[in-house]
């Protein structure tokens, strides 16, 4: 993987570092923690009185989510799910299976966690992913699709060769777990960064909204596009720089287009959906780049004001969803798309 955990670790400080900066005037108390988690660097802030327990918990909640819902061990709960065994989903399990099925209808398809045999074909779990041949790719693809996935609603059991993988929405989930476990510890406010991807509530103790970065993606590790400033959203990016290896001058990244079992092409080099609801947000973020941008507005204008988007096409023009007029700000050039 061309992407290299200094890296990650470099991005998470560029998101935290103005966010971290300039706090506690009030002397409220303040926890800041880091971990390497769902093979990302992960940053907590909370503020309030047991804002140290509360990060501590969270990291906890973040280890259990990561042991259960690993792909790369045969134990998880998605581990054994996948190697063909009869499971009794646990709550969790149950609720991203219910969610990932929502987002797939809603999507048409381009969110899909049944692609994991394609993934596993592309060698995006291991260390050296290479592109597979047509014919691989056509035979894989026949195995995939969230429709042929067959639960009573308590247990799951997959036939043979097929898989799931909630790498596109895990992320959201567990960051609005975060957030529950901040606000029952009775913080004030506080902001996750799971590698990249933000959510926070309430606010900084002088009463000030957080501030929220949105990656470059032709200079991810040290270059901002734009920059959010908000309260009670999640703040989630798909991008083909986040993950990706090269062969033969050509750049293939992580997330896969169903309808080809390729790498999605959709003209978009980043999408970041904004949301009250984290694990739509996630999941969405995934659909959209796969989606284009044409789409993902469509999808947007039909879906009630229940997200917006910050679309980067790959020749860099940012469009932003008219939701983020009063929040958005950049110093390059941007439109507000109609509608
Ligand atoms: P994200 O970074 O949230 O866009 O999620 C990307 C991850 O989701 C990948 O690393 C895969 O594990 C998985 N994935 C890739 N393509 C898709 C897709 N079209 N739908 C759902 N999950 C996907
Ligand atoms: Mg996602």
């Amino acid at each position: 993987m061309k992407k290299s955990r200094l890296a990650a670790a470099l991005m998470s400080a560029l998101f935290l570092l103005p966010i971290a900066s300039g706090c506690n005037e009030n002397a409220e108390k303040h926890s800041t923690r880091e971990l390497f988690a769902m093979d990302t660097v992960m940053s907590l802030s909370a503020y309030g009185e047991r804002c140290e327990e509360a990060t501590l918990a969270a990291e906890e909640e973040i280890k259990r989510l990561d042991a259960l819902l690993s792909t790369g061990s045969s134990d998880s709960e998605t581990g054994r799910i996948n190697s063909g065994e009869t499971v009794t989903m646990s709550d969790d399990t149950a609720s991203l299976f219910s969610r990932s099925v929502e987002i797939y209808e809603m999507t048409g398809g381009a969110y899909d966690m049944s692609l994991y045999p394609l993934t596993v074909l592309w060698g995006f779990c291991g260390d050296n992913p290479a592109v597979p041949d047509e014919e691989s790719i056509k035979k894989t693809m026949l195995l995939c699709g969230s429709d042929k996935i067959k639960s009573d609603g308590s247990t799951l059991t997959l036939s043979e060769g097929q898989g799931i993988d909630f790498g596109g929405i895990a992320k959201g989930y567990t960051s609005s777990r975060i957030m529950e476990i901040f606000k029952s510890f009775g913080c004030s406010g506080g902001i996750v960064s799971l590698g990249g991807n933000v959510q926070c509530f309430g606010t900084k103790p002088d009463g000030s909204l957080w501030r929220c970065g949105i990656a470059d993606p032709s200079s991810p590790d040290d270059g901002m596009a734009g920059l959010l400033t908000l309260t009670d959203r999640s703040v989630i990016t798909s991008g083909g720089y986040q993950r990706y290896f090269e062969e033969g001058n050509v750049r293939y990244h992580h997330i896969i287009d169903p309808s080809t079992g390729h790498p999605a092409n959709s003209g978009l080099s980043s999408v970041t959906v904004i949301s009250g609801d984290a694990a739509l947000a996630d999941g969405l973020s995934t659909a959209c780049f796969v989606m284009g941008k044409e789409k993902s507005l469509a999808l947007r204008r039909a879906s009630d004001d229940k997200f917006e988007l910050v679309l980067i096409s790959d020749d860099g023009e940012i469009t932003i969803t008219k939701g983020l007029k009063d929040c958005f700000s950049s110093d390059r050039e941007y439109s507000v798309a109609e509608g």
